[in-house]
């Protein structure tokens, strides 16, 4: 495996693999790496001939008074995981081979932005859609892998992908879970005990979502009263939103029809976490 710091060096590495006919599949992260994360190199590897992982933490996509400072990077256990698991290439920048001077020129993708995660970390998107227009530049992959963890995030990402006709494709994967149901974060490592043991609220509230819409139940707002409901069980949590919206548009969903999108960001003590479902109503 090869550990590259470099623009240059990771092109370079790239350029070879490409002209030796390999499909190049890219992962990129922030580092403190999980099984989620894991679970897209996993499926990188299944898809793709050669594998790179970027670790950077991108200052862009954090607001002032946010976790950018204290954000976990380890990198020498991270090293370690990708070698585990047969990444070729690690590219991993410092902040000026990233930003190397001010940024002038920003990707943003409009509406869809502004709601969910959006509302309450503005700019967040916009330094998300940068970085990764720079790295799908920067690294030229043909697939490039996403967690459904980060749902508007994915969704973003594809629209950017098809409105500035970015050659390459997007592949979303399942958000992977703790044994209790909360979706594995390199944040869950800021939760006290108790504050850990609350945060499977998250995915309970998720789960009657579920229960609801199968069992019919088409008013939005009494499902995620059902849901606030689970989640205010705990003094710990505060709820940010519980959002019902269609799962390709983002447009609230008043009434559920075709598919939805349940979402839920809430701080759990000072951390803030966030996670997701998609149900399939049935009907259009
Ligand atoms: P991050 O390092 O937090 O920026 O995440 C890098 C990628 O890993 C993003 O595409 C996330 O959606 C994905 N990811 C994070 N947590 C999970 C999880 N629990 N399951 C699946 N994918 C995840």
């Amino acid at each position: 495996m090869e550990v590259v710091k470099t623009i240059e060096q990771v092109r370079e590495v790239v350029r070879a693999a490409h002209s030796k006919g390999k499909i190049i599949g890219f992962v990129p992260t922030m580092g403190a790496l999980h099984a989620g994360h894991i679970s897209l190199i996993e499926a990188a590897k299944k898809k793709c001939d050669f594998v790179v992982v970027s670790i950077f933490v991108n200052p862009t996509q954090f607001g002032p008074g946010e976790d950018f400072q204290k954000y976990p990077r380890p990198l020498e256990k991270d090293l370690e995981i990708c070698e585990e698991q047969g990444v070729d290439v690690v590219f991993n920048p410092p902040q000026q081979q990233m930003y190397a001077g001010e940024n002038l020129t920003w990707v943003n993708v409009e509406k869809m932005t502004e709601g969910l995660c959006g509302a309450s970390r503005p700019g967040h998107f916009r330094g998300v859609t940068t970085v990764c227009a720079r790295l799908f530049n920067i690294v030229q992959p043909d697939i490039a892998f996403f967690g459904q963890k980060d749902a508007q995030q994915a969704i973003v990402i594809k629209r950017m992908v098809a409105d500035l006709n970015m050659p390459l494709e997007i592949a979303v994967c399942p958000t992977v879970r703790e044994a209790d149901g909360l979706a594995i974060s390199s944040r869950n490592q800021y939760l006290t005990n108790q504050e850990r043991a609350d945060a499977a609220l998250i995915y309970k509230s998720l789960e009657k979502c579920e229960e609801m819409i199968e069992s019919g139940t088409k008013d939005s707002q009494t499902i995620t009263g059902e849901m606030r409901k689970i989640l205010n069980q705990s003094a710990l949590i505060e709820i940010e939103y519980v959002s019902l919206v269609d799962a390709k548009t983002l447009e609230a969903a008043e009434q559920i029809s075709g598919r939805v999108l349940a979402a839920v960001a809430a701080r759990v003590g000072s951390t803030r976490l966030i996670d997701n479902i998609v149900v399939d109503s049935g009907e259009k």
